[in-house]
């Protein structure tokens, strides 16, 4: 080494200090692009206009959708309540789809942009199964409250009066 000439040395250094400047960028987009949170959460495509370093993560919960968006320091998150959600179109384009996620009640709409057609299809069916299922669920729950018992063959919960077991189907003796 101490045959080369200065301005190779100043070049491996300069070299050295590219690599261990990529390795970190490699290793902070890593670290900022896990998952933000266990579930069902929706990566943005990285072809997508402003998700090529940091992808949007869209995650959908029983109780609410959050937008994530890592960045260089810190993060950007958003999150409205699935009770507040009014409407969810997909609007797809050649490659990819956007998902909008109209609000009740003036908070801004969320715009998930760049998603893989079928995580698009899958965000809005998420949204409004969560959607039909939290009304219903804690109606009936109040008006058919203490009407209902287990099927002695297959345990599962059914209607008192019930003469037919609507989960394995056997006849069932008289409540
Ligand atoms: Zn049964």
């Amino acid at each position: 080494m101490e045959t080369l000439p200065p301005e190779t040395n100043r070049v491996l250094y300069f070299v050295a200090a590219l690599a261990l400047l990529a390795v970190l960028v490699l290793a902070v987009s890593l670290a900022k692009n896990r998952r933000f949170q266990p579930g069902d959460v929706f990566v943005a495509s990285r072809l997508s206009r402003g998700n090529r370093i940091f992808p949007t993560q869209v995650a959908v919960t029983p109780t609410s959708v959050v937008q994530f968006k890592p960045q260089w320091l810190g993060r950007q998150e958003h999150s409205i309540h699935i009770s507040h959600v009014a409407s969810v179109t997909v609007d797809t384009g050649l490659l990819l789809s956007d998902v909008i996620i109209e609000t009740s009640g003036g908070s801004e709409p969320i715009r998930c942009h760049g998603h893989h057609k079928g995580d698009a299809i899958r965000m809005k069916q998420l949204i409004d199964q969560y959607q039909t299922h939290r009304a219903p669920a804690t109606e009936v729950s109040a008006t058919d409250g203490g009407a209902t018992r287990d099927c002695p063959f297959c345990a599962e919960t059914i209607k008192a009066a019930a003469k037919v077991c609507r989960y394995c189907g056997r006849d069932l003796p008289g409540a």
